[in-house]
């Protein structure tokens, strides 16, 4: 009996949990809300409103069970992405970040993006393999990064959404059109109630 209850429990959680994940997706813009492909500004002043936001979206990519986030998706247009490079990594908020230098070797691999049906969209895109960024921390800090695999891919995904690019605009042209028709709003069976 116990071993019952304990599976109901852990059913309950997880269903808590999804529910959590649902309600965070709700506040990420979804394509094709405009903002997505506007370009963010510099950010000038470090004050309470960067950490703040900051604070925000890690509660938000964490609850969505996003790896990566960008302030656009928020409606913010403010040059701010976060990452965590694992589950268990402290969160990494880059202010104004800028590519200092890219490797020249490219790879390709799968992409999902939250604001692109809540990442159910998965298309596939070449990126350059390692990157240098310089940026500032949400206090100001100046911070130098070198990323490679995981850590460069999710951080140039971000960096595009602060220049209003999706990674439907990064594949191929057959898997963008199936992205796309993938979101399409599917049609309603007629007068229901
Ligand atoms: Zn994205």
């Amino acid at each position: 009996m116990g071993e019952v209850e304990g599976q109901i429990r852990s059913e309950e959680l997880d269903a808590e949990r999804e529910a959590r994940r649902r309600a965070a997706l709700a506040l990420v813009r979804q394509y094709p809300d405009p903002v997505l492909r506007m370009k963010a500004n510099e950010v000038g002043d470090f004050d309470e409103s960067v950490t703040g936001l900051v604070e925000r979206m890690t509660l938000l990519m964490d609850e969505a069970r996003g790896v990566g986030l960008a302030a656009p998706q928020l409606g913010v247009l403010r040059r701010i992405l976060i990452y965590r490079k694992a589950e268990e990594e402290p969160v990494v908020a880059l202010v104004n970040p800028r590519v200092v230098s890219t490797d020249e070797e490219v790879e390709a691999a799968d992409e999902g993006c939250l604001s692109l049906g809540a990442a159910t969209v998965v298309v596939e895109v070449e990126r350059p393999t390692a990157l240098k960024i310089e940026a500032s921390s949400p206090q100001g800090e100046p911070i130098s990064i070198e990323a490679e695999g995981l850590e460069a891919r999710v951080i140039q995904h971000e960096l595009d959404h602060l220049d209003g690019v999706l990674i439907i605009d990064r594949t191929t042209p057959e898997q963008r059109r199936a992205a796309l028709a993938q979101l399409r709003p599917q049609p309603v069976l007629g007068p229901v109630g």
